[in-house]
């Protein structure tokens, strides 16, 4: 039970449950989030109000417990409040939250990322993946003197306006914005293709290869199901960019330190010119980076001419939660621990989704994980996810959550495994969903 008058005049004597606080949340914050997808509009109902989490669970404001596979949506790899997180946190905010200065935090999380990505030489943070991407654009932009970006259709990556476009259909398409508020003439420099269509890449590289700055990817698209891409097609990605003198930029902000230290660019044994990172590098707390080659990296101001600034960037409590998380997952041989976790993911649930009414796989790499609710091979192309995946992932994800297991409230958001999870953990979401199922 709450105790009154701690925020004021509002709050009641009496503890107040999950749906009233979102009846308050949504007359102060638009759709009562700070996140749309949070607000359960793909699948219907009303949001849990978290009020905190430990290992694999959340608790809401009613105190049901869930199991969780949603992980804040990528960045806790060890689990919530992880004692080594919290410990951390708690010793960094001890002697000062933010300098606006250089701190022994950024400087050892800066080493470590360089030492753990393919290629890498210089690290700049950031805030959020976001603010990556959109920085990791402008510099490449600064450093080539070109305008147009190459994406995918269905990438995400994050909602920086040149990068919240929509699929054209093909070559030289120019993209609409999927977003009001951003001006056609900013969607007109961003180019779409589609995934795993070799000969369209071609074709655009070859019309207007001298005009493209960067081809910005997820090596392993998560954020539209999980569309794993042939090495072939990553491979022409590296042809096609460096014959053209175009940079080539994995945003691995979901990738990144969760699916192998060094990310799918280890995986792949494909170098980028340049990477973004996010999620997993903050452990928890707002944090993103890019970064790549010295030569490109030091076109950044202060060095050069491509502006990029932030006033909590670096900030040593942040800085904390990220080394920390990285410090844990090297001593305690995360990465192979997941992938094992995944492995007894993937076996267990293969009968259960096999049994279902109608067609379900688990598509998975590594610690993430995705339900294809459709027939044939897993899709490889946004394009190629069944719209009716949708109608049937709204019947899962609510049994789910009634029987205590929470997975993304969209059939195209992808679930995490963190080193939280274990094989009873595993069971209990196979015994869920198979009664799920079999309702
Ligand atoms: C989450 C995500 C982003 C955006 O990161 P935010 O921290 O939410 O701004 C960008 N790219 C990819 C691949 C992501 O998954």
């Amino acid at each position: 039970m709450r105790s009154a008058g701690t925020t004021g005049t509002t709050v009641s004597t009496v503890s107040t449950t999950s749906a009233e606080f979102f009846v308050r949340a949504q007359k102060v914050l638009p759709g009562g989030v700070s996140s749309p997808v949070r607000a359960f509009g793909a699948v219907g109902g009303t949001p849990r109000v978290i009020v905190r989490a430990q290992g694999a669970e959340v608790e809401d404001a009613d105190g049901a417990r869930y199991l969780d596979f949603v992980g804040s949506w990528g960045p806790l790899i060890l689990g919530h409040a992880h004692p080594a997180v919290v410990a951390a946190l708690s010793a960094a905010c001890a002697r000062g939250t933010t300098f606006g200065a250089p701190c022994p935090g950024e400087i050892e999380l800066a080493e470590r990322v360089v030492g753990a990505y393919p290629g890498l030489e210089k690290v700049r943070f950031v805030c959020s993946g976001t603010e990556a991407t959109m920085s990791a654009i402008r510099l490449a932009r600064g450093f080539t003197g070109r305008e147009l970006v190459v994406k995918f259709a269905g990438c995400y990556h994050g909602h920086a306006d040149h990068l919240l476009v929509q699929a054209g259909s093909g070559l030289a398409t120019f993209a609409k914005p999927s977003s009001a508020g951003v001006p056609a003439a900013f969607a007109q420099r961003t180019l779409v293709l589609d995934l795993d269509d070799e000969e369209a890449l071609l074709a655009l590289f070859r019309a207007r290869g001298d005009e493209i700055a960067a081809l910005i990817v997820e090596p392993l698209p998560a954020n539209n199901g999980l569309l794993v891409q042939r090495p072939a097609f990553l491979a022409a990605l590296r042809r096609a960019t460096a014959q053209a003198g175009a940079l080539l930029v994995f945003d691995e902000v979901i990738s990144g330190f969760r699916v192998a230290r060094g990310g799918m660019a280890q995986l792949s044994g494909i170098t980028p010119d340049l990477a973004t990172f996010g999620k997993v590098v903050g452990g928890g707390l707002p944090v993103g980076a890019f970064g790549g080659r010295a030569q490109i990296m030091d076109r950044l101001a202060p060095e050069g001419p491509v502006y990029q600034a932030g006033t909590l960037s670096g900030n040593p409590v942040a800085m904390a939660a990220g080394l920390a998380t990285l410090e844990t997952l090297e001593r305690e041989d995360g990465w192979a621990r997941l992938e094992q976790l995944g492995r007894a993911l993937e076996s267990r649930l293969a009968p259960v989704l096999a049994a279902a009414p109608f067609p379900a796989r688990l598509v998975r790499v590594g610690s993430i994980f995705w339900i294809a609710l459709q027939e044939g091979e897993p899709p490889r192309r946004a394009d190629a996810i069944d719209p009716a995946a949708a109608e049937r992932y709204r019947g899962l994800f609510h049994g789910l959550l009634a029987r205590g297991v929470a997975l993304a409230p969209s059939a195209y958001e992808v679930g995490f495994l963190s080193l939280a999870h274990d094989a009873g953990h595993i069971e209990r979401f196979a015994v869920a969903l198979k009664e799920v199922l079999a309702a």
